[in-house]
């Protein structure tokens, strides 16, 4: 499969609009498509409160940058604990009517939205490079796997089953009903600026909750355009707000919903170490908490395997999306008896196939990382394994701004930070091994559990494997893995509970046990 194809798998209102640098790069650009809003139309100064652009109360905004050029594309407000608050409430207003709606209506809003999201997908896929740095082919993937999400909900909503179960007692019938939970507050990452809001709104929407959402600081375009979306698809005032905010006010505006008891649900992606105090913070109100937190996957190749399918699988696994993405490749091991011929392919495909550059130019497939802090803990990294004996075979230096060369790293042990820590940048460590064993506990040593993935043509093993990885997500033969109809989540430290597919929606969902008497 060529290198971009693999990489892509994923892979009208009263606002304010705001012309900025921002455009000019998209003048360079292949026109909308008939029907398609240009890119620049979803830039704008404003958060989006009970169906309404809306600005901080203390009127304060913060910059959003292209991390490929360092130019500012616009400001947005920098909300606080009382714009979170108010967003609250009037979520928690729109709740009452909300959950009420039948499926099939909640479903029909949804579809909508989805269409749209597809109808506009090349200008959203450009506004997402702009803001986050990925090449414009996968920011395509995001979109068609983000709108993938509310597709997916408009069709399960109507699915939602509670159950009857068999009586001791003939006067009474035991019923389960699944109702709504409430509203539901919301955190997402950088990295997916779409897909991860579409995921978690997409759900609580079709089940009949109310969202409250802070998306990145860096990413709030994708977070607004969505929001632009759902009110032209005629989602009601209040189902869907997002605050946003910049990383000074992300910690109130958190604890605010985390502790808010009108909100009943929270859900968060990013790392564990915010994950962790969430999760404290949401103890004080005892609400239902889903976390999808950082990764450490391994990616076996065991002696069995097809080289060169394992190549191109490590390829995608590890280089999507610049490294940054909590399921990629944090550690691979190859066995022995292949190590040298898996290394000499790699470094050949990443010398010949991946090209470093702005994402906007159809020709990069490695786009920016996200800020300069991610290229100094990438270089360090780096300087980490090769002061512990490691190799540098290909890549290895930053590229300036923040552009960072693919690196492969052989001879990487799993004392380096680079096997320890997630790597969450472009380094790929190839680590050697002898056994099976070995490998598995190796891969488990971990506190992370989200993805792992393993190369092997030998059945047996493969079972064995797939069943001893300790993961919520196991690839086998394939380096790229999500879909938004499985489930998507990790054991140990990586998270608590499933998003995506059926999974995704009992997130928002309560259950209820009626206990009907007194039946003649
Ligand atoms: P990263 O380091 O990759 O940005 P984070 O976990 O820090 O990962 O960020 C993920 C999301 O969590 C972002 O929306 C960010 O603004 C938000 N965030 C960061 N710190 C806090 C906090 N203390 N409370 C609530 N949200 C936070």
């Amino acid at each position: 499969m060529p290198i971009l194809a693999i990489l892509r798998v994923f892979s009208s209102t009263s606002r304010h609009r705001v012309f900025s640098s921002f455009q000019k790069p998209m003048d360079n650009l292949a026109p909308p498509k008939p029907g398609a809003r240009p890119a620049s139309s979803f830039v704008c100064d404003k958060a989006f409160i009970n169906g309404e652009w809306a600005a901080a109360s203390s009127g304060k905004t913060f910059e959003v940058v292209n991390p490929a050029n360092g130019k500012v594309i616009g400001s947005v407000p920098d909300m606080d604990a009382t714009d979170t608050d108010r967003a609250i409430k009037v979520a928690y207003k729109a709740f009452q009517s909300w959950k009420e709606t039948t499926a099939k209506e909640r479903s029909i809003l949804l579809r909508k939205w989805a269409n749209l999201v597809s109808e506009n997908i090349d200008e959203l896929a450009k506004l997402l490079t702009s803001e986050m740095g990925k090449p414009l082919a996968e920011a395509k993937g995001e979109i068609t796997y983000g709108g993938g999400f509310l597709e997916l909900f408009a069709e399960e909503c109507k699915r939602v089953e509670g159950n009857i179960i068999q009586t001791h007692i003939k006067s009474r019938r035991l019923l389960v009903l699944k109702q709504p939970i409430g509203v539901s507050g919301m955190i997402t990452p950088w990295n997916f600026p779409n897909a991860m809001i579409t995921r978690k709104a997409g759900a609580a929407i079709a089940a009949g909750c109310t969202v409250v959402l802070k998306p990145a600081e860096d990413t709030p375009y994708s977070a607004l355009a969505l929001c632009d979306l759902a009110k032209e698809a005629g989602i009601p005032a209040g189902v869907l707000n997002v605050v946003t905010s910049s990383r000074n006010n992300a910690a109130q505006v958190g604890k605010t919903i985390c502790e808010s008891p009108l909100v009943t649900k929270m859900s968060f992606t990013g790392s564990t170490f915010v994950g962790k105090l969430l999760l404290q913070q949401c103890a004080s109100t005892v609400k239902k908490v889903s976390l999808e937190l950082g990764g450490n996957a391994p990616f076996i190749v065991f002696e069995s395997a097809d080289v060169d399918a394992a190549v191109q699988g490590a390829i995608g696994a590890k280089f999507r999306c610049s490294g940054q993405t909590c399921v990629c490749a944090n550690r691979i091991f190859v066995h022995e008896s292949i190590y040298d011929e898996f290394v000499k392919k790699m470094a050949a495909v990443v010398e010949k196939d991946l090209k470093v550059g702005d994402g906007i130019d159809p020709a990069t497939t490695q786009g920016p990382l996200i800020n300069k802090k991610a290229v100094e803990k990438i270089e360090a990294h780096v300087q980490d394994a090769v002061s512990k004996g490691a190799k540098v075979v290909c890549g290895g230096k930053s590229k300036g701004g923040n552009f960072f060369e693919p690196t492969i790293l052989t001879g990487v042990t799993n004392d380096m930070r680079c096997a320890k820590e997630e790597i969450f940048g472009p380094i790929a460590g190839i680590i050697r091994f002898k056994t099976e064993e070995e490998v598995v506990g190796l891969a488990n040593a971990t506190t992370s559990g989200l993805a792992g993935y393993f190369y092997s043509r030998d059945l047996s093993q493969i079972w064995r494997v797939a069943e001893r990885l300790e993961s919520g997500i196991v690839g086998v033969n394939e380096g790229v893995l999500s879909v938004p109809d499985a489930p998507f989540g990790g054991w140990k430290e990586s998270g608590l509970g499933r998003e995506g597919g059926r999974y995704g929606i009992e997130e928002y969902l309560e259950i209820k046990y009626v206990c009907m008497g007194g039946l003649q």
